[in-house]
């Protein structure tokens, strides 16, 4: 109904009423109209307020005052929608940042945290609020909450034991400071190997340059006879093939780390039994006649690898067996197929390998007996060497030891028959 209509039927019922009832009576016959209109009207701009944004349906006497207002209201609605979306989206990118994230108030008190933080430092829901330092009770906490400026500390983890966690202060407003928090457990422990390393390889050198350095010394001496010379020039040979050794089974082993796959340029069929042949024949030099040592070796059972490197490895568990065997030990040397693949196996009789060693033996430079595995000669890298090439080869060395009986060191490779790798791996070249 327009608004013209509402008027007439206004002016009709009040002057009707006016008429049969009395002037009083036609007064309020017309006010009740005007109710009725009002309401009318306010039922119909709250039906527009829960809509999508238009204009009021029929004109009414709020329509310029309702519309600016319904505006405003569904703008500041709109705004408020899109704030809490934008804080939404601000807490999911804090959650997913690997550091933790602490915001903390005046001496400590704690405003927000995110994920990370509530998982390295243990933090919960229920912590906002509390000071930082009265929950994670370290003094070096406490002076990095204490001091002025940006300040850095590390602590034990107050959740995982043996971790370590590094936490930044920096300055975010004047009563406001981000907590920054780091797992530097994994950073240390490369930061102390790379530290360990360095010091074995200065370790290794020293040695064989110690002995050349004396020799080198001895040769100047004038007074030297010709027979006395040569014998300490003869003595220079075995510390420089030392040192060359070190030098070749670092660079082997640097290049064996630098990918978790052969370059598939150099992958061939290789036939094991001839490389096997090799590394026992080498084996017996080495040894001097001094050992036992038998070869079995299925010459059908080929793998697909890198010659050099599956050779290295063949060759370094070997000559380990001769260097850790007494005279007269009995080496066995088996390369055989199984239902799961082929198998190499290294057996001896020798000093064994206690069983706490055992984990640690292809770390780089891990000897069980430094003095000894000195004497026997050897750059502490073989092992390390064979995991590599193992690993690459999709295979892992197992041991099995007992002190003063032997070993055996043994690994399965997938295989693939002699014949057919050696007639297409020439054919593909
Ligand atoms: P190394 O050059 O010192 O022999 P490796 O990496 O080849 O270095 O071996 C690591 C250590 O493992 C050796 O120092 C030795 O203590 C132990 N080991 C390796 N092979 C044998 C074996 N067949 N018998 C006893 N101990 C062994």
């Amino acid at each position: 109904m327009g608004r013209l209509a509402w008027v007439a039927i206004g002016i009709l019922a009040s002057v009707l009423v006016w008429q049969q009832l009395g002037f009083a009576w036609g007064l309020v016959a017309a006010l009740a109209v005007v109710v009725a209109y009002l309401s009318t009207q306010l039922a119909q701009l709250s039906r527009w307020a829960q809509r999508p944004l238009k204009r009021p349906e029929q004109d009414s006497i709020w329509r310029r005052d309702a519309l600016r207002i319904g505006q405003s209201l569904r703008s500041a609605r709109a705004r408020a929608r899109r704030f809490a979306s934008v804080l939404r989206q601000m807490r999911r990118t804090a959650d997913s940042i690997p550091d933790g994230l602490v915001v903390v108030r005046g001496a400590g008190e704690i405003e927000y945290f995110n994920q990370s933080a509530r998982r390295m430092l243990g933090l919960l829901q229920s912590d906002r609020g509390k000071n930082l330092f009265a929950l994670i009770r370290d003094p070096d906490v406490q002076a990095l909450l204490a001091g002025g400026g940006e300040a850095l500390v590390e602590i034990d983890s107050p959740v995982t034991a043996g971790a370590r966690i590094e936490m930044r202060r920096v300055k975010l407003q004047e009563e406001r400071d981000i907590v920054i928090a780091r797992d530097v457990t994994e950073l240390n422990r490369l930061l102390t190997l790379r530290r360990d390393f360095v010091a074995n390889i200065s370790h290794e050198l020293r040695t064989p340059l110690t002995v050349i350095l004396g020799y080198l010394e001895s040769l100047t001496e004038e007074k030297l006879g010709k027979a006395q010379r040569q014998a300490a020039i003869a003595k220079l040979e075995r510390p420089a093939r030392r040192m060359q050794a070190l030098a070749e089974d670092l660079l082997t082993l640097t290049n064996l780390e630098s990918s978790p796959y052969p370059d598939d340029s150099k992958v061939t069929g290789v036939v094991v039994d001839g490389v096997l042949q090799a590394v026992v024949e080498e084996a017996r030099n080495l040894s001097g006649g001094k050992h036992d040592i038998s070869l079995e070796s299925d010459a059908t059972l080929a793998v697909e690898g890198v010659f050099e490197e599956i050779y290295s490895a063949f060759h370094n568990l070997v000559s380990n067996a001769v260097r850790y065997s007494p005279n007269g030990g009995h080496i066995r040397v088996r390369w055989m197929r199984r239902a799961e693949g082929a198998v190499f196996e290294v057996s001896d009789e020798g000093v064994g390998i206690a069983a706490e060693h055992l984990s640690r033996l292809t770390e780089r430079f891990y000897r069980v007996d430094f003095k000894s595995a000195r004497v026997r000669g050897g750059t502490g890298l073989g092992l390390a060497i064979v995991k590599h090439v193992l690993r690459r080869h999709g295979s892992v060395l197992q041991v099995e030891s007992t002190p003063g009986e032997g070993s055996r060191f043994w690994f399965l490779l997938p295989h693939i028959e002699a014949v057919k790798s050696c007639s297409e791996a020439s054919e593909a070249r």
